[in-house]
């Protein structure tokens, strides 16, 4: 078990008393769909004690509860587009300024357009971006064969991540489905809007000199590796 750092009476993880000193991480996820940005984020989240901020979880969450954002956005996310930017951005800073933040975060799939990422600068200073890149065809085979929790929203894949006992999570027990947008032709359209929309972030952040490439044609464990030694 990792060992415990006692400061005034609070017990904290080592990686909280990295953050305590007041290091502040704000870091962004970025890549394609499928590159794997949710599940190295859920390993980086235990090291680093930041919350996993993921509006893709937070629009499906929406959307099953009905919202009134939920309402707006269905139609976006099962064809594969994005969902527009008023409602993502008014969703995103809303939750930044959560209790949980504090020490910082990683943003898992925001922000994915220019305007998105602007509006970003006027809330928080961003310490580095993760690039994730893979091979367009282990992005399809990642996204076709994940399987992800209703309950828990943990993920599985079929051949590369595969859970204990075929459709049941391994966490909690709940059912693994298949998202509609994880299907051949949400996929399609998912990896155009991202080369259309998303990419350009890359050079906008390489440009701030804070981008750094993590190649995700590896295990897991080298990827979570060389994402955490770029964290520094
Ligand atoms: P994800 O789980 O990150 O792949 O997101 C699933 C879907 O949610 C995307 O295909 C979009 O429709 C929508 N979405 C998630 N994040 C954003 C964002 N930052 N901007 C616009 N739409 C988003």
């Amino acid at each position: 078990m990792a060992p415990e750092i006692r400061r005034s009476g609070v017990q904290l993880s080592p990686g909280a008393y990295f953050n305590f000193k007041g290091d502040k991480m704000n870091l962004i996820f970025l890549g394609p769909p499928g590159v794997g940005k949710g599940t190295i984020a859920k390993e980086v989240v235990k090291e680093k004690n930041i919350p996993q901020i993921s509006t893709g979880d937070l629009l499906r969450a929406a959307v099953k509860k009905g919202s009134e954002l939920g309402i707006k956005a269905k139609g976006y996310m099962d064809s594969g587009k994005l969902v527009p930017d008023d409602l993502v951005i008014d969703l995103l800073k809303k939750r930044i300024k959560k209790d949980d933040c504090q020490e910082g975060f990683i943003l898992d799939g925001f922000p994915r357009t220019i305007p998105q990422a602007e509006s970003l600068e006027g809330e928080a200073k961003i310490d580095k971006t993760m690039n994730f890149k893979a091979l367009n065809e282990t992005i399809i085979q990642r996204l076709s064969g994940r399987r992800t929790c209703k309950k828990c929203n943990a993920i599985f894949h079929i051949t590369n991540i595969p859970p204990k006992v075929e459709g049941i999570c391994d966490k909690c027990g709940g059912e693994l489905f298949q998202r509609d947008d994880d299907k051949p032709d949400a996929i399609k359209k998912r990896l155009e809007v991202y080369q259309k929309q998303t990419a350009p972030l890359i050079d906008f952040y390489k440009e701030k000199g804070i981008l750094a490439d993590i190649d995700t044609e590896q295990p897991i464990p080298g990827i979570v590796k060389d994402t955490l030694a770029a964290i520094g």
